[in-house]
Parts: C-alpha cells; sequence; structure tokens
C-alpha cells in the first residue's frame, strides 16, 4: 500500500492520532491536508501523553517528515506554542522533519476575536466554535483576504499586503461588532514575534512531494476531524469550515496528482461529539455520565466534557460511504467493558417510519434513535493482543459493527497505548 488516508468517520474524537502514531512506521511523510489548532489529536508514547493540534502525529517518529499542507489553517502563535511544547519532552523538531506549505493561508489574530465576537452577537443560537478563528479564516481564505505562509519570505510583499487587508477587516471589527480595531503595529509586532520563527520551516512542499513520490517515498495523510463534521457532507451548519473527508487530501496537501491506495477509517466503539448540533444517539443522565467517565470523554482542546451515547450505526454507515473507506480501526472497544448489555443505535425512526438512510441536515434534529442491545462481556480486555484473546461477546460486537456497517474492521483498538491494538 502506497499512500494510505487515516480519517475519522463520526463526529471527531475517534482516536485518529492515536492511529496514525501506530502506522507511521510504514510511511515516510505524514501530510495534515485540512483543518487547524482547533481540535487536538491524543497521542501516548514513551515519552509522554501529547495533545496535537497542529503538528502532524508523525512528529515524533524519527525519520518521518511532517508536512502542514495548503489546506491546512496556519495559528504560527499556536503552532509556535505547540512545538516548543513538544519539544520540551524531548522531540525533535527541525525544517527536516516539518515542513509548512508556502501556499497555506495564515490564521491573523483578528480570526480570534471575531470568532468570539460572533459566538457572542449568537447568544443560544452559537454554533460552538472552539473560537479558534477557523470559520473567519476559512471565508477570508476564499475571499482571497487573508496571507499565505510563503509571503513569510517576502518581507516588503507582506507589509503592504497586511497593511490593505488591515483597512478592510477593521471595516468588520468596527461597524459590524463595535469592537476595537487593531493597529499596524500590533499586527506587524505579532507577525515579527511569530511569523519569523516560522519562516524557516515555510518551503514549497509540493515540490517536496513529488521529488519524494519520485523516490518512491510513502505519504500518510492526517484528517483532523470526521465525516459528519465536513462542511459539505456533514451536519452544516454545525460542521467545520473544511472539508476532512479523504478525497480532498490530494488538494489539501500539495500533491493533487497523487492516488490515495488505502482509507482507513477510525470508528469509535461509541459515539461522542463536542460542541452543538444534532447528535441522535445521543444519552443523558446518570447512563452518559458513566460512559464519558468511563471512556474520559473531555476535549483534548478545551476540555469540554464531551456528549456521548451508544455506536450510532446508521450516521457510522453514512460516514464510511463519504470517506470512501476501505479499512475500519474499531477503537476504546475496551471501555465497553463495564456494560451489563451493549446498546446500539440500529436505526432512525422519522416521521414514525424506520430508516437507515442518514437524513438531510434540517431534518436530522427529528430523527430518534432506534436502540437494541446485545450481551457484554463484563471483563478487562485491555490486555488483549490478538483476535483470539477477546471474548466471545467483544468479538460479537466487532462482528455486528463490521456487518452493519460495510467495510472490514482491520484493527480494534483496546488502550490509547501504541500496542494496545488487534490486528484482524
Ligand atoms: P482524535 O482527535 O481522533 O485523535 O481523538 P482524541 O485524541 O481526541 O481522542 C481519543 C482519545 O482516546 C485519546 O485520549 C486517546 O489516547 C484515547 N484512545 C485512543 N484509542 C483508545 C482505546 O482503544 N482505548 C482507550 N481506553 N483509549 C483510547
Amino acid at each position: 500500500m502506497a499512500n494510505c488516508a487515516i480519517v475519522g468517520i463520526n463526529w471527531g474524537d475517534e482516536g485518529k492520532g492515536r492511529m496514525v502514531d501506530l502506522i507511521t512506521d510504514h510511511y515516510d511523510v505524514v501530510i495534515r491536508y485540512q483543518g487547524g489548532g482547533n481540535a487536538g489529536h491524543t497521542v501516548v508514547n514513551e515519552l509522554g501523553k501529547f495533545a496535537l493540534h497542529l503538528l502532524p502525529s508523525g512528529i515524533f517518529r524519527p525519520g518521518v517528515v511532517n508536512v502542514l499542507g495548503n489546506g491546512v489553517a496556519v495559528d504560527c502563535e499556536s503552532l509556535w506554542t505547540e512545538m516548543e511544547d513538544v519539544r520540551s519532552k524531548g522531540v525533535s523538531i527541525t525544517p527536516e522533519n516539518l515542513k509548512i506549505s508556502d501556499r497555506a493561508s495564515l490564521l491573523l489574530p483578528w480570526h480570534r476575536l471575531l470568532d468570539g465576537l460572533e459566538e457572542a452577537r449568537l447568544k443560544d443560537k452559537k454554533y460552538g466554535s472552539t473560537k479558534q478563528g477557523i470559520a473567519p479564516f476559512y471565508s477570508d481564505k476564499f475571499q482571497k483576504k487573508t496571507v499565505q505562509a510563503g509571503e513569510l519570505l517576502y518581507p516588503e510583499h507582506l507589509k503592504s499586503h497586511l497593511a490593505d487587508l488591515l483597512e478592510w477587516k477593521n471595516l468588520t471589527i468596527e461597524k459590524v461588532y463595535n469592537a476595537k480595531p487593531y493597529t499596524m503595529d500590533e499586527l506587524w509586532a505579532w507577525i515579527c514575534g511569530f511569523g519569523e520563527k516560522l519562516r524557516p520551516y515555510v518551503c514549497d512542499t509540493g515540490a517536496f512531494l513529488r521529488q519524494a513520490q519520485q523516490d518512491g517515498k510513502r505519504f500518510l495523510f492526517e484528517a483532523q476531524l470526521g465525516s459528519l463534521r465536513d462542511l459539505d457532507y456533514g451536519i452544516y451548519p454545525y460542521t467545520t469550515s473544511s472539508n476532512a473527508i479523504a478525497a480532498y487530501a490530494p488538494v489539501g496537501s500539495g500533491a493533487p496528482w497523487v492516488k490515495i491506495d488505502e482509507v482507513v477509517g477510525v470508528v469509535k466503539a461509541y459515539s461522542s461529539c463536542v460542541g452543538e448540533g444534532p447528535f441522535t444517539c445521543e444519552w443523558f443522565g446518570e447512563d452518559a455520565e458513566k460512559l464519558r467517565e468511563a471512556g474520559n470523554e473531555y476535549g483534548a482542546k478545551t476540555g469540554r466534557p464531551r456528549r456521548v451515547g451508544p455506536i450510532d450505526l446508521v450516521a457510522t454507515r453514512y460516514g464510511v460511504e463519504v470517506q470512501a473507506a476501505t479499512c475500519i480501526a474499531l477503537t476504546k472497544l475496551d471501555v465497553l467493558s463495564y456494560l451489563d448489555k451493549i446498546p446500539i443505535c440500529a436505526h432512525y425512526e422519522l416521521d414514525g417510519k424506520q430508516t437507515d438512510a442518514f437524513p438531510f441536515p434540517a431534518v436530522l434534529p427529528d430523527a430518534k434513535p432506534v436502540v437494541e442491545y446485545v450481551d457484554g462481556w463484563k471483563c478487562d480486555i485491555s490486555g488483549a493482543r490478538k483476535w483470539e484473546d477477546l471474548p466471545a461477546a467483544a468479538q460479537r460486537y466487532v462482528e455486528l459493527v463490521e456487518r452493519a456497517i460495510g467495510c472490514h474492521i482491520g484493527y480494534v483498538s483496546v488502550g490509547p497505548e501504541r500496542d494496545s491494538i488487534i490486528l484482524r
């Protein structure tokens, strides 16, 4: 398998970081192709526990080159802070193992400000943004009103471009939101402080990837967030502002000519969701509390308690389809070990009829879950390393999910550590 994408099938936080960390060994280049620092991948390895937000998860593997592609929202400040944090735990990050696309756009301080101002204006109709500036950033990118990372290499050009953008952006900040405008001095100090630090990492990553492909190197594409948060295919408007699906990976990475051979879709053995929006299989009260505690479901970036519920086979099947997944990694199976009976959201009910089709976003809030139960296994499975080590009830659960979503489950994860995995 020459090239592979690892993507989330559900609402995000499925354990993609853990899967990338596991399989980066087989790849030479790990590429992030969309999103910004608004979510987090948690990776646990021999160096400790890391919450990565912008850095590709291959950063821990010696010899792996990590690329932030043109589709990524590069926030110089949070990227630099993250690099310093990861370095402080003994990881080497140099222009040799981290490359930032010169065509990636920069997330500027006002994007974060505007994100917060808009959520405040929306009040109880808010989207549940993490306020990292992602939506204002992508709207500016599509309006051609932000700066590309490559401009850091041309300071005179950058200064005059920023002055134009400042004039335009202050109109919105002052006139729409009645907030304090930015000054050129503030903006330039930020660029000199953080942009300068990242300058050595900025390069033509398209050219790098073309050469790497000619040299027979293998690429791993890493998504942030899951199918149901994809801008076009997710639960709009409670989506992210970019395309998280695998089909976008070649475009957002700087290698539009690349063919992806395998798409590994990561599915959690139950459901979790951060923020607002319809979440059909949601549990409340004590049941939710127990599952949240068992799975430690608190946001990697925000610490917010995640909404939780049983696995949603309707949403998961849809997620598998839009990702064109060729193989599934089922994570956190160990978390379900405390349950006597394992609940499964097998179908939806909509307008009094049972359906297996994932509804259009506007009617999704009307869908009700049809929940069925299967036997639990009630024992610790975190030490299982082979399929035969799993109790029969756990095997049946995996097989049931596999049949329902129509895609082979090739990996079953039973713990956060690198080796807590069963290959199937
Ligand atoms: P990502 O954004 O998709 O990478 O997911 P997150 O990092 O936000 O959430 C996954 C969380 O589950 C992390 O804390 C992982 O360390 C943890 N994790 C991943 N796989 C497993 C597993 O199989 N079992 C358990 N108990 N934890 C896991």
